[in-house]
């Protein structure tokens, strides 16, 4: 989950490293270092913190045309400077910046510690330093891969030697690492982000695939010590879509670019025509499609509830039974895998590496899986059999927004695909078509509902508690909704039922604790309205996201009115307002937005 820049070329590297940092501090931020190879050796800076503190304290002359870099989400050790990377070995002349996790660190390091070798912080990536510093290998690379030998777990790595100063070696195995080509200088990164204000030209090597990187090229290789063929590719980014713009956070930006994106998702994809959906990319012709006899959805946190939601709608128009499921848990139960099931992965980034292990556990099995994934060639869509982009374009705010409005999207697309290849009529699909036609003029209008919803959220800021509900199309909206609030507010909030509130949680609710009830104009209405009478009559603070025709008695509440849309389809719209509450709030509570504590975009790690 964390960040890996490196750099080798003609200009000095260490503005270029803490630049390309900054683009990844999204990935992970608990502390940044960089290692700098010069006439002087190799220099190491590390700090807890972020990429500025790291900034702050280089010293003033940092020479050198070779580097890498790292900010770190961590998985060993607390974030501390001694544990930030890079780590290096006892000579000081190696250095090494992982992303991943070393599962047998704690064998190797009592192996090395025997050996008598001092560590100098409480990473599991500090061994690979001196597994590489330790061999008597002649090339660098025969030195990483004699390491990478003994290391069982995932990794991105880069790795710097004092005694090979014209190289780069970098290595994959589950976490992901790129190389950019430039004119006479080349890069290494984790992600693209790091890159595209340098060069558009970016090769993705392959699990168990490695490089080496000179300044005039690179050269890959695989842990076999087979070398491969690779050509870069040009990836359609800018760095306009990795910078907030005028906006005051990503978050924000991406919210208020959810109409483009949905824009972006629908375009030639709806066939008024047949009432359908073309979906190209799916791999499926029509008769596959008939012999699905199931759905199973997989994705993890928000892309988990989207899941749910998106279940809902296969239900609904394809009428194929369809259900959710986190990716995180699915491969430790040993998932009957069946064969007219299609499989649906979920991933903004592609890389979730829960949801890639549970596309390989379903390949291993023999199953079919597509992937509803926004990032282009990202490791999950290579391995899928088929997927639907979702063309939200970069997302950099930790709490995903206009991604996951789009996987809604996918979703409603894949369901009347699916649906018109089965019983859905083609008036039903050409209702379907318009409504989602509807949907980036609707979402416009819910986001100009700014203010209000700013002054909604300040109120609910201040609970230290809330309740999210919502009943069957309204339950992923809540689910999501709490989701986002306490992940960016870091307030507790819990979703439930409405109609499980009885059964329990109603015991909670106070004065003190407010209630968001999701209420669309739909068949549950008067159940659901009954139920915040039900709340109302607790003194508990309602905030009730429904539709302008819906009569809520005399219940005391706060109304948010969206938009309405086509019942089913209504759920993607739901969501919004609950993004801009919980963004809202955590700007009241002062919180960093976009980089909220613990959390990291990408969860590239177990
Ligand atoms: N496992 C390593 C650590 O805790 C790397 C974590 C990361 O990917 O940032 O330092």
């Amino acid at each position: 989950m964390c960040g890996i820049v490196g750099y080798i070329g003609t200009a000095p590297a260490a503005p270029l490293l803490i630049e390309g940092l900054s683009r990844l501090e999204y990935r992970g931020y608990d502390s940044a270092g960089i290692a700098v190879l010069g006439s002087s050796g190799l220099r190491v800076t590390k700090k807890a913190g972020r990429v500025r503190d790291l900034d702050e304290a280089l010293p003033k002359r940092l020479a050198g045309k070779i580097g890498v870099g790292h900010t770190r989400w961590a998985t060993h050790g607390a974030a501390t400077d001694a544990n930030a990377h890079p780590h290096c070995d006892a000579t000081g002349k190696v250095s090494v910046v992982h992303n991943g996790i070393v599962d047998n660190a704690a064998s190797l390091r009592d192996r090395l510690t025997d050996d008598g070798v001092e560590f100098h912080s409480e990473t599991d990536t500090e061994v690979i330093a001196h597994l590489i510093g330790r061999s008597a290998a002649d090339t660098l690379e025969e030195a990483v891969l004699e390491a990478l030998a003994a290391v069982q777990g995932t990794y991105g790595l880069a790795v710097l030697h004092a005694d090979h100063p014209d190289r780069i070696v970098v290595a994959r195995n589950g976490s992901p690492l790129i190389v950019g080509v430039g004119d006479k200088e080349m890069w290494v990164a984790s992600d693209v982000a790091a890159l595209v204000r340098y060069t558009r030209q970016v090769v993705y090597l392959d699990d168990g695939e490695l490089a080496t990187v000179t300044a005039g090229g690179f050269t890959t290789f695989t842990s076999d010590r087979q070398p491969t063929q690779k050509r870069p590719t040009t990836v359609d980014l800018s760095v306009e879509d990795y910078d907030e713009g005028e906006h005051r956070h990503f978050m924000r930006k991406e919210i208020l670019d959810q109409a483009d994106a949905a824009e972006r998702i629908l375009r030639g994809r709806l066939d008024e025509r047949f009432g359908t959906a073309h979906l190209g990319g799916l791999n499926l012709d029509p008769r596959a499609s008939r012999a699905i006899q199931r759905v199973k959805i997989l994705g993890c946190g928000s892309a988990y509830y989207v899941g749910q939601l998106g279940a809902g709608l296969v239900e609904e128009l394809a009428r194929i039974p369809a259900d959710a499921e986190p990716a995180s848990e699915f491969r430790y139960r040993n998932p009957v895998i069946e064969r007219d099931t299609l499989y649906v992965a979920v991933s903004q980034s592609g890389e979730t590496i829960d949801t890639l292990l549970a596309v390989q556990e379903i390949k291993r099995k023999g199953g079919r899986v597509i992937g509803l994934i926004n990032v282009v060639g990202s490791t999950i869509a290579r391995e899928c059999d088929g997927g639907i982009y979702l063309h939200a374009g970069p997302e950099v705010a930790v709490a995903s927004t206009k991604a996951l409005t789009n996987m809604a999207i996918g979703f409603a697309l894949l369901a009347l695909h699916l649906g018109r290849v089965r019983d859905l009529s083609v008036s039903d699909g050409k209702r379907i078509i318009a409504g989602l036609q509807r949907l980036p003029a609707q979402i416009d209008q819910i986001v100009a509902a700014d203010e209000d919803l700013s002054t909604v959220a300040g109120v609910l800021a201040e609970a230290q508690s809330l309740f999210f509900v919502g009943r069957v199309r309204g339950y992923p909206v809540a689910r999501e909704g709490a989701q986002k609030f306490k992940e960016i507010s870091y307030r507790h909030a819990e979703a439930y039922q409405t109609s499980e509130l009885k059964h329990g949680p109603l015991a909670l609710i106070s004065d003190q604790v407010p209630t968001v009830a999701i209420v669309p104009d739909d068949a549950l209405c008067d159940r659901n309205v009954a139920a915040l009478h039900e709340i109302a009559a607790r003194k508990g603070p309602l905030v009730v996201v429904t539709h302008a025709g819906v009569d809520l008695g005399h219940v005391d509440a706060t109304r948010i009115d969206v938009p309405q849309n086509e019942p089913e389809i209504d759920p993607i719209l739901l969501t919004i307002p609950l993004q801009i509450l919980a963004y809202h709030a955590a700007v009241k509570l002062g919180h960093d937005v976009d980089k909220p504590r613990n959390l990291a975009k990408s969860v590239t790690v177990e």
